[in-house]
């Protein structure tokens, strides 16, 4: 069975024979990674930081661009962003786009430059959603509703991770205002649950009853939140823990299985 991990982070010192291997390790075909962070220096973000994370990431991709898709990490603060983004994807064939609100959410109107631009390249945006370990004091900038902004974004695809947890309902909840947005067209409606990790064990099934069945398995993907090095022994447990909630407990088809593990993925993808 063919496993699409949505959601893995660059450390800044892979290569792309390194990544293709842990990949390999782990049993997973296709994975997106995320540029790493490009961190500011004394809180200030370079410009030139952002292009040797993005430049990083390409280099990584290029081992093999069909089983590793590389994504921009955007941080609104930086210099030339929207320039970068274009750099990112139009000369360099990444994918998307990566953000983690730091003190700033998805509703400032510093982001609009940017989803005007994701909108015209027709590439989707993976944001973070739900607490936040990183980032100083910067959960509250990533509660699922706040995403709700996007709705003046038409057309434009993103996904929210975690389930949102500890805000699983939220998030949950996000998704059918988008489904409303889009006339109950589920073709048409921009949002995906990212559901890697975050969920602990003791909420992971829960998480999935209610999105599932709500959301239509072709909107939930599946993710690890790991770095490529951490696949063959983290990914792993993870694709063999889903795979028996999903199988043994809550008891969906083979059909949906391969859907959460490939196809909703390869939808949001979809030019
Ligand atoms: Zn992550």
């Amino acid at each position: 069975m063919r496993i699409w991990d949505c959601h893995s982070h660059c450390r800044g010192d892979e290569k792309g024979d390194d990544v293709l291997r842990a990949m390999d390790q782990a049993g997973i075909t296709r994975i997106n990674l995320f540029a790493p962070y490009p961190r500011p220096r004394d809180g200030v973000f370079y410009r030139e930081d952002v292009r040797a994370s993005i430049d990083h990431v390409a280099q990584v991709q290029a081992a093999d661009p069909d089983r590793i898709f590389g994504l921009v990490w955007a941080e609104p603060r930086a210099p030339g962003m929207v320039e970068e983004i274009e750099y990112g994807i139009v000369e360099r064939g990444l994918r998307g786009v990566k953000m983690i609100p730091d003190h700033w959410s998805a509703g400032d109107e510093m982001l609009f430059p940017i989803y005007e631009k994701m909108r015209a390249l027709g590439k989707p945006i993976q944001f973070h959603s739900g607490i936040l370990y990183g980032f100083g004091d910067s959960s509250q900038y990533c509660r699922p509703v706040l995403y709700e902004a996007l709705v003046h974004f038409p057309g434009l695809k993103f996904s929210l991770a975690h389930v949102g947890w500890p805000w699983i309902d939220e998030c949950i909840a996000v998704f059918g205002r988008f489904r409303a947005a889009a006339g109950y067209k589920l073709e048409r409606c921009q949002m995906w649950i990212d559901t890697c990790r975050g969920t602990p064990d003791a909420w992971r099934e829960e998480a999935l009853r209610k999105a599932i069945p709500f959301c239509t398995m072709e909107r939930v993907m599946f993710g690890v939140d790991g770095h490529p090095a951490s696949l063959p022994e983290y990914g792993r447990e993870h694709i063999q823990k889903d795979l028996a909630l999903l199988r043994n407990v809550i008891g969906v088809s083979q059909e949906q299985i391969e859907t959460f593990f490939w196809g909703a993925c390869e939808r949001f993808y979809a030019e």
